[in-house]
């Protein structure tokens, strides 16, 4: 039996390894065994840092979340199906799960669960390299079990499914597997590549939620356009949905979009990825994957955003592009300003996010009412006036401004 005790040790704060002993001696007094199982592993092996706990308790019993949540001083803040546990300590996430045995009755559809041993608990999961567990109790602290040599595929830099069947079982696998080739900078194995090819059109069988899950996933990941790119190559892209595609021009602005600094990267993605969609399409993209109403704001102001473009070609003035563009949300002005590269429009785009969405007037809606303007919608409306001169910078002072609302009245 390999001992990795090492090179975990190597990978865990002070805070990490005092919470593992610590689940470990409650496991122990109810008589359960526990792993630490997972990306963990994973990371640990390839001297990454350990981010997430995520630990296989087999022999669970009803009091041992709380034993453990108490015993570290934190609380378990959620409970899903199949004894699965969520615990909140010294600022950690920490899950806890039963070791179970899975079976699928239906591609795509939730397993049968039951419990299990660690071998069988293994064997449910995604790839080789995820599928490992280390013991974290008291007698047998590190040893590995790695029933698929996953630690051989680690250094050979490959993603391996389990069996056959694995992506037809559960297609997210398929968006699973070119996160970790990309953001582990190692590769398909040849045979699972085939299934993955053969199997994409498996994600049909993926209900809204899951996949939409999996897919903002891929576009959270640090190298998310690469992810793309390769889930593009691989067939993979279109299945999600069928009007999902990645021309050469789209791939540009991914990339450009990679440079920016922009908070919300993901949603810049998503709308670069659904921008030469048609309404209907777009429509459909959305329910397909259950989105957010931040998303389908972001998705459907793309469109909005795009039909706008020949009129931004032209030649306009300062206000007359914030009164073109600024209902529309920042993610999609931004796409559409990446992907029309350097034209008018995209400058016209970008003037407005760096510029001209932050102007505001200096006088406010008491300040007009103190200068005699009655009560009422004319205030909202003078207001309007205001902010358009401020933008096209023929009021610059307040005072400016106070003699702009007195020629008004
Ligand atoms: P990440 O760094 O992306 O979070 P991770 O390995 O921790 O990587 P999670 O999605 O947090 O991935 O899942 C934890 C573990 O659960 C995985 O390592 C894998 O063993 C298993 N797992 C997750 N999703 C699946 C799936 N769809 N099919 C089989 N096993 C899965
Ligand atoms: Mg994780």
């Amino acid at each position: 039996m390999t001992n990795i005790a090492t090179t975990l040790l190597a990978q865990l704060d002070n805070t990490s390894l005092r919470q593992l002993r610590g689940i470990a001696a409650v496991a122990e007094i109810h008589g359960a065994q526990t792993y630490l199982v997972g990306g963990a592993v994973r990371d640990a092996l390839l001297g990454l840092p350990v981010a997430d706990i995520d630990i296989t308790v087999v022999g669970m019993t009803s009091g041992l979340p709380r034993g453990v949540a108490r015993a570290l001083n934190g609380r378990v803040v959620a409970h899903s199906q199949f004894n699965t546990f969520a615990i909140n300590a010294a600022g950690r996430h920490i899950d806890l799960a039963m070791a179970r045995h899975e079976s699928y009755t239906q591609p795509g559809a939730l397993p049968t669960v039951v419990p299990g041993t660690i071998q069988q608990d293994l064997a449910r999961r995604d790839f080789t390299i995820n599928a490992m567990a280390v013991s974290i109790s008291t007698g047998s602290f590190g040893d590995l079990l790695d029933p698929f040599q996953g630690q051989a595929d680690l250094e050979a830099g490959k993603v391996r499914v389990l069996h056959d069947e694995s992506f037809r079982d559960d297609a997210t696998r398929i968006l699973r597997a070119a996160r970790y080739a990309v953001r582990l900078g190692i590769e398909l194995e040849a045979h699972t590549e085939q299934i993955l090819r053969r199997d994409a059109s498996y994600l049909d069988t993926i209900s809204p939620s899951r996949l939409r899950d999996e897919y903002m996933r891929v576009l959270r990941e640090g190298r998310a356009v690469s992810t793309i790119e390769m889930l593009h190559t691989l067939g993979a892209l279109r299945p999600v949905h069928p009007a999902l595609t990645l021309s050469g021009e789209m791939l540009a602005a991914l990339r450009r979009a990679e440079q920016t600094t922009h908070a919300d990267t993901h949603l810049i993605y998503l709308c670069l990825l659904s921008h030469s969609l048609s309404q209907s399409e777009r429509q459909s993209l959305i329910i397909r994957l259950a989105l957010s109403s931040d998303q389908a704001e972001a998705i459907n102001d793309t469109g909005f955003v795009a039909d706008r473009i020949p009129e931004l070609e032209q030649e306009l003035s300062r206000s007359e592009i914030y009164l073109c563009l600024r209902e529309f949300s920042e993610a999609s002005i931004l796409a559409c300003a990446l992907i029309s590269n350097d034209s008018a429009a995209s400058q016209s785009m970008m003037l407005l996010l760096d510029e001209l969405r932050h102007i505001r007037t200096t006088l406010n809606g008491n300040d007009l009412v103190a200068l005699g303007v009655p009560q009422g919608p004319r205030v909202g409306v003078l207001l309007h006036e205001l902010l358009v001169a401020r933008i096209d910078n023929e009021v610059k002072t307040r005072q400016d401004e106070i003699d702009f609302i007195q020629a008004r009245l």
